[in-house]
């Protein structure tokens, strides 16, 4: 047992921040007790109870990044490393990959697509504690099309049949959740975004059975195309969301954006930190329309496909401060990262706020992310389901440059 204390606190839950002194108890991995300092019942417990005070500090939820990739490295040429190396030296970079992401404060990840069920065997041993790392819910490979976008990762399935065995094997090899590509993407040669991948049936086959048993789908979008196509089979999330045109441009649809907050599907955007690098080197063209999205009514979740080429693990609080610069409100941002992120997730019940009953998934750092995402560097505390974790010594982040990204093909004048 032990009771942590600071000068403020965001909760993310209905009775608000606390600004004037607040404490949290954590028993056995989870919240026993949260709110005003001045409140504490200090009677009910040892008076030597552990503390740690960390005053001028904010303690908040435990960040959440809803789109990551162990096995990639977030280096020059990711996808080329994960088809070059055996499962055994996979399984080493993933376990790199999730002490990366813990150490900047993320205690909760979605991994969406790695090969071999790696993703499964690190999961389960972060929760037997073998190993120390965020939360993780886990995909298995991406289903894709013969050929298509992310098919070195195993998950090739053509038309409702064979997806829907896909889907079935997933859910043997116990995955978490399904990750369907209804677009190509800008990684994989031969793949383009705006292509929209799988027909309809097969689409729908995969929501149908994963909904039947009880797992969400998160559907990889780029194009208008597929983004319609995803909106219409009822996918819980959709990745990237860019609004990608045949000719390469980016412009959201209204119309589809309008359906999207409709039907309650949420945009995992994938801002990540180079993004900001990325518009403007791109001259402005392009935006991801995260700040459109959710003053359309879009619930957004931050999401930073970490691992992909020039995006580090441990960029996190880059990705925020991106959502920001693109017109989010960081109060809108800090809920999308804990509290809307854990609910869209399904993970309400366990993660996302500071409340009695959840997990103990608590960070403390100095200053107030309400003012300055940045503070979100400073970390004091990163609590884990209540295990206190001492972050790694992290390599400084890379200057991203434009010319060098996969991602540079779309823009005119950049190769
Ligand atoms: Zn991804």
């Amino acid at each position: 047992m032990k009771l942590y204390t600071a000068d403020r606190m965001l909760t993310q839950t209905e009775s608000g921040d606390i600004t004037n002194g607040a404490a949290v108890l954590v028993a056995k991995g989870r919240i026993a007790w949260a709110g005003r300092a001045a409140d504490f019942p200090a009677s009910n417990y040892p008076e030597a109870l552990p503390t740690r005070e960390f005053g001028d500090a904010t303690l908040l939820p435990g960040l959440i990044d809803a789109h990551v990739h162990l096995g990639f490295d977030g280096g020059a040429n990711p996808v080329q490393r994960m088809m070059a190396e055996t499962d055994a030296e996979q399984l080493l970079l993933m376990v790199r990959s999730a002490r990366e992401l813990l150490s900047v404060g993320v205690t909760t990840a979605r991994d969406l697509g790695a090969r071999s069920y790696l993703d499964v065997t690190v999961r389960d041993a972060i929760t037997a504690g073998v190993l120390q790392g965020p939360r993780l819910l886990t995909a298995g490979s991406p289903i894709t099309t013969t050929g298509g976008h992310c098919w070195f990762m195993g998950g090739e399935a053509d038309g409702a049949h064979e997806v829907r065995k896909l889907v079935r094997t997933h859910h043997r090899a116990g995955v978490d959740t399904l990750k369907i590509m209804a677009t190509g993407g800008f990684m994989t040669a031969g793949s383009a975004p705006w292509f929209a991948q799988f027909e309809h049936d097969a689409l729908a086959a995969a929501v149908d059975e994963a909904h039947r048993l009880n797992k969400q789908v998160a559907a990889h979008a780029h194009g208008v195309a597929g983004i319609e196509r995803a909106i219409a089979v009822g996918v819980d999330t959709i990745e990237h969301c860019s609004f990608v045109h045949e000719d390469g441009s980016h412009a959201l649809v209204p119309e589809l954006a309008d359906r999207l907050a409709a039907a309650q599907v949420a945009v995992s955007p994938t801002c990540n930190f180079r993004t900001v690098a990325m518009h403007e080197a791109s001259g402005g063209q392009f935006t991801p329309p995260v700040a459109e999205l959710h003053d359309r009514g879009v619930t957004i979740i931050a999401s930073t496909d970490s691992g992909i080429d020039h995006t580090p693990h441990h960029a996190y609080v880059g990705a925020l401060e991106a959502m920001h610069f693109f017109g989010m409100s960081r109060d809108a941002v800090l809920a999308s990262a804990t509290s809307v992120a854990a609910s869209v997730l399904g993970l309400s019940h366990e993660t996302g706020r500071i409340e009695a009953g959840l997990a103990a998934d608590l960070l403390a750092v100095r200053g107030d992310p309400r003012n300055d995402l940045a503070d979100l560097r400073q970390l004091e505390l990163v609590l884990a389901r209540g295990t206190e974790f001492v972050p790694d010594a992290l390599s400084p982040l890379p200057e991203f440059d434009l010319a060098q990204s996969p991602m540079a093909a779309q823009f005119g004048g950049v190769r």
